[in-house]
Order: C-alpha cells, then sequence, then structure tokens
C-alpha cells in the first residue's frame, strides 16, 4: 500500500510542485495520474521511489516511513519498485537480453557485475521476462534494431525481471504511436492482472488513462482534483482537471 498523507514537495528554487496530497493506493491497482503538462505528474510519481524527496507530509509504502530510508535500505526498497521512462533508457549497442539481465546488477559482488557474469538462473528469469512481454524472439537482437514498442517491452522486462510489486511508469508511451501505445499498455494491463503488480502511470492521454486504469487520479497545479474510477470520468472532471489551463502548459 502508498500512503500520502498530506504531502507537499517544494523544489530548490521555492516552486510548490504538490500540494496537501492525500493519497492511498492498494496493493494491485491501476491508477493512472493525468492533468496538463507541468500539474506535478511526475514529481508525485518519482517522490514514491525517493527520486525526489518529500518536503512535508509522509510517504509510506508498505508500513515504511519512505524519508526515513537512506543508504542500504533505500537500495533494498528500490528494487521492489520498477521504473519504466518516456525515453526506455536501454543500453542499445548491447543485446535485449543483456539490458534485461542488467536489473540484477545491484545484488551482484563486484566482480560479477564488472564482467558481466550472470548465472543460469538469472538467464533464465531475464529469459521468462522477456517472454512475459512477448519478445523473447528478439533476446539476441541488439536493443536498437527494435521499433520503439518493441524497445519500451525490453525496458518493462527489465524491470519485472527485478520481481517488484510496484512499476511507476512516467510517460511509457507518450513517444510511440498510437498502436504500439495500446501493445504497450495491454502490457501493462497483463502484468497487472496476472501478477498482482502495482501499476502507477503518469500518462497524458487522456483515452488510454480512461481505457486501462481502474482508478484515475487528476491533478492540477500541484493538487488533486479528482480521484475515483475511470468509469466515472466525464465532462466536468475533465474541465476540472483541463479547462482554462493553459497558462499552465509548458
Ligand atoms: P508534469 O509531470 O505534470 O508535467 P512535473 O511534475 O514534471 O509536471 O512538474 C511540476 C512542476 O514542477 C512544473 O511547473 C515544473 O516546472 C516544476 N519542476 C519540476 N522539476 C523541477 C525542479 N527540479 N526544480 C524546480 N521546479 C521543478
Amino acid at each position: 500500500m502508498i500512503e500520502f498523507k498530506d504531502v507537499n514537495k517544494r523544489y530548490p528554487n521555492g516552486f510548490e510542485a504538490l500540494k496537501h496530497i492525500n493519497l492511498t493506493i492498494d496493493q494491485g491497482e491501476f491508477v493512472a495520474i493525468i492533468g496538463l503538462s507541468g500539474a506535478g505528474k511526475s514529481t508525485l510519481i518519482r517522490t514514491i521511489n525517493r527520486m525526489h524527496d518529500i518536503t512535508g507530509g509522509t510517504l509510506t509504502v508498505d508500513g515504511t516511513d519512505v524519508m526515513a530510508l537512506h543508504g542500504k535500505s533505500l537500495r533494498r526498497f528500490r528494487r521492489k519498485i520498477g521504473m519504466i521512462f518516456q525515453s526506455f533508457n536501454l543500453i542499445t549497442r548491447t543485446t535485449v537480453i543483456k539490458n534485461v539481465l542488467t536489473a540484477f546488477v545491484p545484488d551482484l559482488p563486484w566482480w560479477r557485475a564488472a564482467f558481466g557474469i550472470f548465472t543460469k538462473e538469472e538467464k533464465m528469469q531475464a529469459l521468462e521476462a522477456l517472454d512475459k512481454v512477448g519478445i523473447l524472439e528478439k533476446a539476441f537482437v541488439r536493443a536498437d534494431q527494435l521499433s520503439g514498442g518493441q524497445q519500451q517491452r525490453v525496458a518493462l522486462a527489465r524491470t519485472l525481471a527485478q520481481n517488484p510489486q510496484i512499476i511507476l511508469a512516467d510517460e511509457p508511451v507518450a513517444s510511440l504511436d498510437p498502436v504500439t501505445a495500446k501493445q504497450v499498455m495491454d502490457d501493462f494491463r497483463r502484468i497487472n492482472r496476472d501478477m498482482k503488480i502495482t501499476v502507477l502511470i503518469n500518462i497524458h492521454h487522456v483515452e488510454l488513462a480512461l481505457q486501462y486504469a481502474t482508478r484515475v487520479v487528476g491533478i492540477r497545479a500541484g493538487e488533486i482534483v479528482y480521484d475515483g474510477p475511470a468509469d466515472k470520468v466525464d465532462q466536468a472532471v475533465l474541465d476540472a482537471i483541463y479547462q482554462g489551463g493553459q497558462e499552465e502548459a509548458e
């Protein structure tokens, strides 16, 4: 369970990106965070794995106070949380399987990490993760030979190999064409349903958010203005999130 209690985030330059956030997400939910560009979606997602520190309130994951974690405990905590970015963040000049195997690197003795030595079991786990996102046959292809959608699937497989409880996805389909975007969203849905992994997606395509997520959180200027089922999002809700907000857009 992810729990925000009266959370604030003020950046060092004084800008308040999150204001009084109260939000509880249960294990296994599929939540889309929507809002204008600059509303605070990415900031919200990135506080969960401490890519950004909150500056007020409390944030807990399964009862652990995220701000109390440091060093080893923070690294261990982060292993439970997968992160997917718009830009895939793959090592493009190496094979797909080697990219997935990097998921194990934080747990390896330095010499295995340095020489890229993986056990048979680790290799099997990497192949299984690729199978789960339907690109097993690409395992030995160089990552830069793949399409954008396939690269995002590799990123997803790499995250699955770390056996996460939560996947945070920051605009995962923003650079994909509409058909490929849906395929990647289908992967997220399957992973969420079959593996009971919590999925939190920051997404600006409203239709995709409504089609795939079961719960939608609408953010406007750092505040939650809607939190409820995707099928209850009507024009009035969309207006509250987006209308007259052009000046907030970057
Ligand atoms: P979104 O994901 O909804 O587009 P962000 O969370 O990226 O929004 O940003 C929210 C607001 O915080 C924006 O106004 C942005 O300019 C500001 N912001 C983001 N990162 C920083 C930073 N490192 N320092 C100062 N302001 C920032």
